[in-house]
């Protein structure tokens, strides 16, 4: 699944290819991708209208056309591709955009699990399904201060509260893993045990992770590529994700699989040793 830095990858190679171009038909193949319009009402909004800017928040595309954002979730393997008119259409292009210049836009997804919603971009945040995201690590509203306050009658482990995007956004399964490794503390401390000093620890270097990963294109794993083909590099740079019986670059210890809430979890039991 794209996760924060792959759809910033994806943001930054869309933004000079459909920024001010204008829509000009619109062609639905698979309606339940459009969560809060009718087809006819989605086609009536965008056509005619020019994509202002493309912005990212979280895990979501924004792509303002002015009185209106289409705010699109790529899920498990959502893809955009700029294509010439004349391009065939492949068979899991589900969404194609016409532009009055001739190219055209196709919203592909092998899976379906994609979304999107139409929504006034003035009430972007007071409507979901930006309004119950929390801040991104980057964010100057993101402090240790405010997570203590989030968490603070959440027995829940670390890692599922570092997961929930209602609490913070934009870290994924893989970067949670790799940020709970760096900052020594075991996935599955209860939230309400973390220390003020250990919560900075944690966004300090959910905010390095994301930085880094961001710069090298995201992690590219499974069959996730961005728009213009060119895999992430953060991968070389995973220090226990998917490094099951390695040793730890660290103390040179095994790195062991777990499963929290459900999801896949690498921990050096040594680095991450639990709490007494
Ligand atoms: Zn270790």
């Amino acid at each position: 699944m794209p996760e924060l830095p792959e759809v910033e990858t994806v943001k930054n190679a869309l933004r000079p290819l459909v920024k001010s171009k204008t829509i000009r038909d619109i062609d639905i193949f698979y309606a339940p991708i459009l969560r809060n319009k009718t087809e006819k009402a989605f086609k009536k909004i965008l056509e005619n209208k020019t994509i202002k800017d493309i912005t990212r928040y979280g895990k979501y595309l924004l792509f303002n056309i002015g009185e209106y954002t289409l705010i699109s979730h790529l899920r498990m393997e959502g893809k955009y591709y700029l294509k010439p008119l004349n391009v065939k259409k492949d068979k899991h292009d589900h969404i194609i955009f016409y532009f009055s210049d001739g190219d055209t836009l196709r919203y592909n997804d092998v899976r379906k699990f994609g979304t999107m919603d139409l929504i006034k971009t003035k009430e972007l945040f007071l409507k979901d399904p930006l309004k119950k995201l929390g801040p991104e690590p980057f964010e100057d509203r993101c402090t240790n201060y405010y997570l203590k306050q989030k968490l603070e009658n959440k027995k829940i482990a670390i890692k599922s509260a570092l997961l929930d995007q209602t609490i913070i956004c934009g870290l994924g399964n893989i970067y949670v893993n790799e940020v709970l490794f760096k900052s020594h503390i075991h996935p599955t401390t209860p939230s309400n045990e973390l220390s003020l000093e250990e919560l900075d620890i944690i966004i300090q270097h959910a905010r390095e992770t994301l930085k880094k990963a961001i710069k090298l294109g995201g992690t590219t794993i499974r069959t996730y590529h961005t728009t213009d083909g060119v895999d992430g590099k953060f991968q070389n740079e995973l220090l226990v994700h998917g490094k099951e019986g390695d040793s730890c670059l660290v103390c040179e210890s095994i790195i062991i699989k777990t499963k929290v809430g459900g999801r896949g979890t690498y921990l050096c039991p040594t680095c991450q040793n639990k709490k007494a």
